[in-house]
């Protein structure tokens, strides 16, 4: 027999099938590892196919060494996953099939957690009497039977239970044991469900996809826990993803109590150990339910009844270092694979999944209404630039303190909410608002400070920096953001003796940080909790009154096609914070650019009316979904290599491009906006095709990069960002 083996290393010389004879007297599977001669060393490599009959010259072909485990890792359904991967997202075979097992499992790092037992012998003779310690342990083991070394060891000392197993009166034994993660304890609620989650929980019961809309506290969650216990008592498996940021204790506690050990649940939190031991979980059928963030959509669970990606618009489903993969595109190849239902839920679903939805590719299932039926907080715009003409030049306007101090007075609690993401930043007019886009793409520009120029993203157009705003003529030209720790600074001033709590990537990234600011901020009445993106979803407290954006537009110009998008999705996340109970919540919008739409549509929760401005909008420009976006990545350490590269490929892209007349809507080549990460310079060629030729198209573009190409290249499809 001979083995089709993928080895698992990075060269690109490598990234195809490789054939090995399998000694007669090894047993081999599909999907298994296993180690190979490989020139003059021993590699790893994955098996994904057995022949009867090998293609190339028997004489030269050399014998599988070993396998690595006596299991295959990768199931059937993964290959073809992997399969799936290489050609349509054009990713080298070996670095798709790593996405599927444990990092920790292909270094080695873990090891089965063994742990050592003791138990009394058959026919043990007592200790003499003054070995009083030994007759103690002897005396528990024969009330208590079989117990861990370690413990006994702990109660009674080690010596004399050593002295024990030495002289034979106890035995000891090895077991595997699994790792069990960490999680808060709390009672399982089982609630009645509202006429509308009935509703919702009825309709998804096809093999299809739906998109669950539903307003925030709306109960989608309720609704995704009544689905997969229906598919568990018909015999089959779930699987949900949450973005990581919201895996907060609290839902993992909450899904922990409503299906047990049933469900295994992986986040960034578990220790590699833990991580190993939830997938063995998983792999072996033991866990039926996976909650888990973006990468557990790779989980080896079989007989799939439904897949749940909740939060479906957030950008984190998108990967975004090598490799690149949309998380969407994996949940429907696997929800075709298993013939079972995809529900994608969201209060603001993307663009891209809306129009789907309105295409009838998805069906659309609605959940209006809040559970308890409260109406969403009111939203309140304030004018920053009127805030500074009338002489106020501080961080909060007027409205904001004035809220504040109602909430402090009335002891409740307020959020305030700091929006940062990515290098990237504008530059802005702070008489008049002004900020620079590109004149071809529609897309604000970024300033690059090293060069004190405003580049588009999108095209690479090149424009001087601001100094003067072309618009008003003021020469009070800003960039970059207020940070959570200035805001915390000011608040402390305005309101001595409050509890401020700071939530970020600098708090939060100390063990337990995040559970810890949260518990103490349920506590504090009153207390403002400052924060980023972290805040802006996932928590329930009823106290929350009031929630304040600090500065709406920062999401609102970042460089890219999605921006306005995103900032709908903000606004509508964050106010979701306030008036969680019977309270009425308000929320403060800080702008500089009021009139916007995305501010009139979000202050009414008009998600229908964005959606057609916002779908009309990329029509028009043609961008994603009603085109696509390919970037091509060129890195190298030497740059004239990358940038001939770049050049020899560009040059075969544009004969392309001349076939394709309209269809082919924009190529450009251009230095990356990083330059050089890690002393790599990076280079990069963009396209825009219309959707009719865009398989098309990408085919032909993919197959100009040739072998004789030295540096490393990666090809994103609509990639969210463009550093
Ligand atoms: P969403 O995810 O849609 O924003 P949640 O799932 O967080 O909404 O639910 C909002 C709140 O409503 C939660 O506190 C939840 O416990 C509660 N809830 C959900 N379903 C019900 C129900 N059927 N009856 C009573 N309370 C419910
Ligand atoms: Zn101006
Ligand atoms: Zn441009």
């Amino acid at each position: 027999m001979f083995a089709k083996v993928i080895i698992d290393q990075d060269a690109k010389a490598l990234d195809r099938v490789f054939e090995y004879i399998i000694p007669d007297e090894m047993q081999v599977c599909e999907g298994q590892r296993v180690l190979v001669p490989f020139g003059a060393r021993i590699l790893q490599g994955f098996v994904v196919g057995l022949e009867k009959e090998c293609e190339y010259d028997e004489s030269k072909l050399k014998s599988i060494v070993r396998c690595v485990e006596n299991f295959p890792v990768i199931k059937k359904e993964m290959l073809c996953l992997m399969q799936y991967m290489a050609d349509r997202l054009h990713l080298k075979l070996a670095s798709v099939l790593r996405l599927f097992i444990p990092s920790e499992m292909r270094t080695d790092k873990v090891k089965e957690l063994i742990v050592r037992f003791v138990e009394l012998e058959e026919n043990f003779v007592l200790p003499s009497a003054r070995a009083k310690k030994q007759l103690e342990i002897v005396c528990f083991l024969q009330e208590h039977g079989k117990q861990k070394f370690a413990d006994i060891s702990n109660q009674f000392g080690y010596a004399p239970l050593n002295a024990l197993v030495k002289n034979g009166t106890v035995k000891m034994s090895e077991e595997q044991e699994n790792r069990v993660p960490t999680f808060d304890k709390v009672e399982n609620v089982k609630r009645k469900l509202t006429p509308l989650q009935q509703r919702a929980v009825d309709t998804i019961c096809e093999n299809k996809t739906y998109l669950l809309h539903g307003v925030t506290g709306s109960g989608k969650t309720e609704v995704y826990m009544t689905l997969i216990e229906r598919v568990l008592n018909d015999g089959k498996t779930a699987l949900m993803l949450v973005p990581e940021i919201s895996l907060t204790p609290q839902v993992l506690a909450n899904f922990k109590a409503r299906f047990g050990d049933k469900v295994a649940l992986i986040h960034s939190g578990l220790s590699a150990g833990e991580r190993f031991d939830e997938w063995k979980r998983i792999f072996f059928g033991q866990a039926r339910v996976v909650v888990g963030a973006r990468s557990a959509i790779f989980s080896p669970i079989e007989n799939l009844g439904i897949i749940i990606i909740d939060e479906e618009h957030e950008q984190s489903y998108l990967s975004e270092s090598n490799p690149r993969y949309d998380t969407h595109d994996i949940a429907l190849f696997r929800q075709k694979y298993n013939n079972c239902a995809l529900v994608l839920g969201s209060a603001t679903p993307s663009i891209e999944s809306y129009a789907h939805a309105i295409d009838g590719d998805y069906t659309l299932v609605e959940m209006p209404v809040r559970v308890n039926g409260m109406e969403m907080p009111k939203i309140v715009v304030v004018d920053m630039l009127m805030e500074m003409r009338q002489g106020n030049n501080q961080i909060f306007s007027i409205p904001l303190i004035y809220e504040l101090k109602n909430i402090v007075e009335q002891k409740k609690q307020a959020m305030i909410f700091i929006n940062r993401r990515g290098f990237s930043s504008f530059q802005r007019c702070r008489n008049c608002g002004y900020v620079a886009k590109c004149t071809d793409c529609d897309v604000s520009l970024v300033y690059h400070r090293f060069e004190n120029k405003l580049k588009c993203h999108y095209c690479g157009k090149r424009f001087r920096a601001l100094d003067v705003c072309p618009s008003c003529g003021s020469h009070d030209i800003k960039q970059g953001a207020v940070g959570t720790e200035r805001v915390v600074i000011e608040l402390q001033k305005l309101f001595p003796g409050v509890p401020i709590f700071r939530m970020d990537n600098d708090t939060t990234s100390v063990k337990n940080g995040h559970r810890k600011i949260l518990n103490e901020f349920r506590d504090a009445k009153p207390g403002i909790l400052v924060g980023t993106q972290m805040i802006a979803k996932g928590h329930d407290f009823e106290d929350v009154l009031l929630v304040g954006i600090v500065d709406a537009d920062q999401s609102l110009y970042q460089a890219d096609f999605r921006s306005i998008e995103r900032t709908f999705q903000l606004i509508t996340q964050v106010a979701g914070r306030a008036g969680r109970s019977a309270n009425q919540g308000r929320v403060i919008l800080q702008t500089y650019s009021p009139r916007h739409y995305v501010y009139q549509f979000a202050t009414n929760y008009d998600y229908k009316g964005f959606f057609q401005r916002e779908a009309n909008l990329r029509k028009v420009t043609k961008f994603p979904p009603y085109a696509r976006i390919v970037r091509i990545l060129f890195s190298h350490e030497n740059e004239k290599t990358v940038a001939d590269d770049c050049k020899l490929c560009y040059n075969k892209i544009q004969k392309i491009k001349e076939d394709y007349g309209q269809d082919f809507v924009y190529l450009d080549v251009m230095k990356a906006p990083l330059n050089k990460i890690k002393n790599k310079f990076r280079y990069q060629i963009m396209m825009r095709f219309t959707l009719d030729k865009a398989d098309e198209i990408e085919k032909k573009v993919y197959d100009t990069i040739d072998e004789k190409c030295k540096s490393s290249v990666f090809f994103e499809i609509n990639p969210n960002n463009l550093s």
